[in-house]
Order: structure tokens, then C-alpha cells, then sequence
């Protein structure tokens, strides 16, 4: 079985760490065989290097193929995969190849399976998926091929590059056309706030709930210093900041909310299901419904005033019972040392 990895550069030409997260699930699909890559960006060296030693190497590369557009990305993952003749390919969910797998697997009457988590090499290839909110883990094969498979990031542990040579890249001559160029980036805009809170690779998931919201010890509401403990956490420490639906639904009702949070950082049932190797919950009480999206952060802190919050039964490793403005406050401190 030809195993293909396909990634893209980045504009900086680096390659996504995503990348070498898929490379790993690539590695095991093949079996040990070296697994062919495909790349596609306005220059793709760099990302060749940081794969090391692989088995054949493709590319298209030029100025049209820099920019992340539909058509375009398109049309080059198409390329890569009919020139690599591969039966299984294997792309990182980046919100790129997110974009185009579908339709690329339709050009190759293929088929595509996203939000994979795991795969098995065993009499071909089987992978895993969660479903209905990650209360149902299926595992699946498919006859047709080629079949893409987007792995989601944080799933698979990075591949360290291979040792030796790297192989020679073989440029394919892929031209975009006109009708592939008609969307053409203008430029980047940040979220609104102005404050990127949400970081899929960060090591750490820091979670606010509403308890920053409520009335303190002194029966007085803090929401401004709440506002700047978290930020303030986050950048001292490079975490991505997780909410529950009780502070989101807040900016709905018109109550004192913090600017910075929006739904897109809900964690749980009706929310994100993010993927960090740690977590600390603040200010949150552990309900089941926002538990559920914790299913793959691997080790669980809490800080609650509440000895009997829900994280205490069972849903943290560690429950921390103080006041999370203390503990907030002095860790940032710590991290900022
Ligand atoms: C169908 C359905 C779907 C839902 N989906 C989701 C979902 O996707 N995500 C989600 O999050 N919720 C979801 N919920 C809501 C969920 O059940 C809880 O209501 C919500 O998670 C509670 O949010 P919270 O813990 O932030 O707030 P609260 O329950 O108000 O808890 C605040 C906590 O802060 C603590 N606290 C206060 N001050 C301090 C301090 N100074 N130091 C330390 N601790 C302090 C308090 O002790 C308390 O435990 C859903 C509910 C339903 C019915």
C-alpha cells in the first residue's frame, strides 16, 4: 500500500507541526515503508528539509500555490496525489487541507474521512473517529481508493524528521489557471478583540468559567480584574483559554462579561472538544455537559472554592480548593519569573 503524506508549507515556508503530527499516523499506515510526501506551497524546501529523509518527495510550488484558496490548493493536492499513484493518504487538519480534502477526494473518485484520531495498519488500513459529540468512537475501513484521511491536530505525537539524505524533491508542473486565482487574499484581519485566545498547539487549556463573574468574598463583582488575571495568564504562560457555557451565554444577557471570550471558546457538550496535554480549570464548577469536551485533555487541574464541585468527583486529577484570583495572580507571577 503507497502511503502519502500531504501537507502544505506555510507562508513563512515552514511546515505546520500539525504536518509531522500526520507524518506519524502516515508511518504507521505504512508499515515501516518510507511514506511518500507530497507538499504544495510558493516555495516548498524548507518544508522537505524539516521532513528529512522520506520516501519519493513531490512537490508544486510557485507564487500561485502560496496563498491558502480553494482552487488553487486544490488543484495542487489533486496533482500530488494522481502523480504519488497513492492508495491511502494522510493529511493534518489544517484549516487548509480541511478546506479541500472533500473536493480533491471527489476529483480522484476517492473518498475522505476527517476528524481521525487513530489508525491501524492491520489487513490495510482502519482508522478511528468519535461521533455524536464524542460519545461514540467508531472504527472504520473504506473499499475505495484513493481514501484521504484528515488527522486531527494533537492526536498523534509530532515524528521526529528521519536521519539522513533528504531526497531529491520532484517538481510537478502544475500550472493554476485563471479560473483557479480568482480569489485572490488581501490580507490577514485579527479577531476583533484583538487577542488570539484560542491556540490548538498550546500545551496547556486554561478554562474561565463564570465563577470569575460572580460576587467575591466581599460581595463585591471583580469582572475588570478578572479580565486581567486571565489575559494576563495567558500570555505569561502561552495557554489557549477555554470557557463554559454559563460565561458565554452571559454576553447574550447583558450582564458585565469579559470582551475577550466569545463561544468559540466554549468547551463541552454544545461546544469545543480541544486536544492539549494539560488543563487547568479556574472559576468553573465541573458539570458534566462541559466535562464531556475535556474527553482528550490527558491531565486535569482545577481550582475551585468548592470542595464538592463537580471536578472533585472524579473529573480532575488534582482539585486545588482556593480562591483562583490568589492562585491566578501568583502563578502568572511565577511564569512570568
Ligand atoms: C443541553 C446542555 C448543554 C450544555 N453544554 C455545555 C457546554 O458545552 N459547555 C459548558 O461549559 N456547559 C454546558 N452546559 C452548562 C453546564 O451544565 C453548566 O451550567 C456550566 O458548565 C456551568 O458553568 P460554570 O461552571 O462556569 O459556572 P457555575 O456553575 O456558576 O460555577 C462557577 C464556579 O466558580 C466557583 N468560584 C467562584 N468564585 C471562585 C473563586 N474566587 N475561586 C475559585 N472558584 C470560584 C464556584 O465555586 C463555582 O463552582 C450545558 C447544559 C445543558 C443543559
Amino acid at each position: 500500500m503507497t502511503v502519502l503524506l500531504l501537507a502544505h508549507a506555510d507562508l513563512d515556508g515552514s511546515l505546520p507541526r500539525a504536518a509531522l503530527e500526520a507524518l506519524s499516523a502516515a508511518r504507521v499506515l505504512s508499515g515501516g515503508k518510507p511514506v511518500a510526501v507530497g507538499l504544495f506551497g510558493a516555495d516548498t524546501a524548507k518544508a522537505a528539509a524539516a521532513l528529512g529523509s522520506a520516501g519519493r518527495v513531490l512537490s508544486v510550488q510557485g507564487t500561485a500555490f502560496g496563498p491558502a484558496r480553494y482552487g488553487s490548493d486544490a488543484a495542487a493536492a489533486t496533482a500530488l496525489v494522481k502523480a504519488s499513484g497513492a492508495e491511502v493518504v494522510v493529511a493534518p487538519a489544517t484549516s487548509r487541507l480541511a478546506r479541500v480534502a472533500a473536493g480533491v477526494a471527489h476529483r480522484l473518485g476517492g473518498r475522505v474521512d476527517t476528524h481521525v484520531t487513530a489508525v491501524t495498519a492491520d489487513g490495510g488500513a482502519s482508522v478511528t473517529r468519535w461521533y455524536y459529540r464524542q460519545r461514540i468512537e467508531a472504527r472504520l475501513r473504506r473499499a475505495q481508493r484513493p481514501w484521504l484521511l484528515l488527522v486531527d491536530p494533537g492526536a498523534f505525537p509530532p515524528a521526529q524528521p528521519g536521519g539522513g539524505a533528504i531526497p531529491a524533491v520532484e517538481q510537478l508542473a502544475v500550472e493554476a489557471t485563471p479560473g483557479e486565482q480568482r480569489t485572490t487574499v488581501q490580507g490577514l484581519r485579527a479577531p476583533a478583540s484583538g487577542e488570539q485566545t484560542i491556540r490548538p498547539d498550546a500545551n496547556v487549556l486554561f478554562v474561565a468559567g463564570a465563577g470569575w463573574t460572580k460576587k467575591q468574598a466581599d460581595g463585591q463583582l471583580h469582572v475588570e480584574e478578572a479580565g486581567r488575571l486571565i489575559l494576563g495568564m495567558l500570555r505569561a504562560s502561552g495557554a489557549s483559554l477555554g470557557t463554559s457555557k454559563s460565561l458565554t451565554d452571559q454576553a447574550g444577557e447583558g450582564q458585565k462579561v469579559l470582551d475577550f471570550m466569545s463561544h468559540l471558546n466554549q468547551v463541552g457538550q454544545t461546544g469545543a472538544t480541544p486536544r492539549h496535554p494539560k488543563g487547568l480549570a479556574t472559576c468553573c464548577h465541573g458539570e458534566e455537559p462541559h466535562v464531556v469536551g475535556w474527553r482528550f485533555i490527558r491531565e486535569r487541574r482545577a481550582v475551585n472554592l468548592d470542595p464538592n464541585c463537580g471536578w472533585a468527583r472524579g473529573k480532575a486529577d488534582v482539585l486545588y480548593v482556593a480562591d483562583a484570583y490568589k492562585v491566578v495572580g501568583t502563578l502568572t507571577e511565577l511564569l512570568k519569573k
